[in-house]
């Protein structure tokens, strides 16, 4: 008797959430991580300092270019990425276990992130978290007064890179709200 796919369970996909900088995506995974502990989400290595109010684990596991160094001679990174004058990168092991452990897993990263994840990933599923307005991710951006005024040129140049790569995406969210962003992902998670 042939089975149909959906008579058995199917292994949750993996998501990834990218998207210019300044569009609101930590503001949704940190949504996302208080009203939804069922999500699990990647915690990411960086170079970059802590931004006030970040913790160690937490938003980030916070490394120095040797511990980097380290991680990707070990072959300890899923992907890695240099954005706007750090590294970043999502640590492997946990994705690989929670994946198998049958947990919906969620990445948050940036566009050269989600097309390496694209190469060694196929089935992930890939969303981008867009903007309503090129002027209200400018606004957003300054508004979060966390970078300097060379650092905000920088992501802003990345921004337009970003933005270009839309149709890359399987699936374009545009932040309006960060609860409407936090129930289509949901949804989308829900949806194999
Ligand atoms: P990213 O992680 O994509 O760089 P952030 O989550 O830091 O962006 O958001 C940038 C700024 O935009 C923050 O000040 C945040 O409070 C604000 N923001 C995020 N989502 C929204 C939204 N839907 N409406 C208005 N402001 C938002
Ligand atoms: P921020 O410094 O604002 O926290 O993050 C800067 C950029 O790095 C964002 O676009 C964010 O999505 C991306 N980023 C965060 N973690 C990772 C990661 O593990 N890998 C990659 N490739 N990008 C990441």
């Amino acid at each position: 008797m042939a089975t149909s796919e959906s008579a058995q369970s199917p292994a949750p996909r993996l998501t990834v959430l990218s998207g210019p900088s300044g569009v609101g995506k930590s503001t949704v995974v940190a949504r996302l991580r208080q009203d939804h502990p069922g999500v699990w989400l990647s915690v990411s290595v960086t170079t970059r300092g802590p931004r006030p109010g970040e913790t160690d684990g937490v938003e980030y596991f916070f490394t120095d270019d040797a511990g980097f160094d380290k991680l990707i001679a070990e072959g300890s990174l899923l992907e890695w990425a240099e954005f706007a004058g750090n590294r970043y990168g999502t640590p492997r092991a946990p994705v690989e276990e929670r994946l198998a452990a049958g947990v919906p897993t969620l990445l948050e990263i940036d566009l050269q992130g989600a097309r390496q994840v694209r190469e060694t990933m196929p089935e992930a599923r890939l969303v981008f978290l867009a903007p309503p307005s090129w002027e209200e991710l400018v606004r957003r951006l300054v508004g979060r007064g966390t970078e300097s005024d060379d650092v905000i040129e920088r992501r802003l140049a990345a921004a337009r890179v970003e933005l270009a790569a839309e149709k890359e995406f399987d699936v374009t969210l545009v932040n309006h709200s960060v609860e409407g962003v936090c129930e289509e992902l949901l949804a989308l998670m829900a949806d194999h």
